[in-house]
């Protein structure tokens, strides 16, 4: 067994690179979220990616009826300027949000559970920290920013819900079969 098969984590039939990486299909299946794992690489021609995770959000009504999509990355810590650039090419590529999700689960930030996020936006514009929320009024999944997180969804539920939680601990707490 070597140390780099040792980090790759097999769940629910995907064999994901690293162990934090399945801890977050935990979390997207838990909150009824669809998902691509390492969907499709992308090129501008110089330098090619293939991002993590491809994912759809939840708005709440009455924009509802659109689920837009949203790539997300996972990083061990702060993405360094290298993994930005790249996380840039892929969002105007594409015209999607790129969210960065960095840290472990077993941290906490202050109120906020971690891993917190970067968002970089089509225009390549990086903005952070953001968290995803869940309404249960609406039922809403989306990212929110961290200093707004108190001011709750437009249906007038809070922006966390115990589903969202029970979703943070699952993930932390999930055992996972090592594959050789
Ligand atoms: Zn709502």
């Amino acid at each position: 067994m070597t140390q780099i098969q040792a980090l790759q984590t097999w769940h629910n039939g995907h064999h994901f690179r690293a162990r934090v990486e399945a801890r977050w299909a935990v979390f997207f299946e838990h909150m009824g979220v669809s998902f691509d794992y390492e969907p499709e690489a992308y090129s501008d021609g110089q330098t090619a990616y293939l991002p993590d995770f491809l994912i759809s959000l939840r708005l709440s009504a009455p924009d509802n009826r659109f689920e837009p999509k949203v790539f997300f990355e996972v990083k061990g810590a702060q993405p360094t300027p290298e993994e930005l650039a790249k996380a840039r090419m892929l969002a105007k590529l594409t015209n999607k949000h790129v969210l960065i999700a960095f840290g472990s689960f077993s941290s906490g930030f202050k109120s906020i559970p971690t891993p917190v996020m970067f968002s970089v936006k089509p225009d390549g514009a990086v903005d952070g920290l953001f968290h995803w929320s869940h309404c249960q009024g609406c039922d809403a999944f989306t990212f929110q920013r961290v200093t707004a997180f108190s001011d709750g969804c437009r249906c007038g539920y809070p922006h966390a819900s115990s589903a969202l939680a029970a979703a943070y601990n699952a993930a932390r707490g999930a055992r996972f079969g090592v594959h050789e």
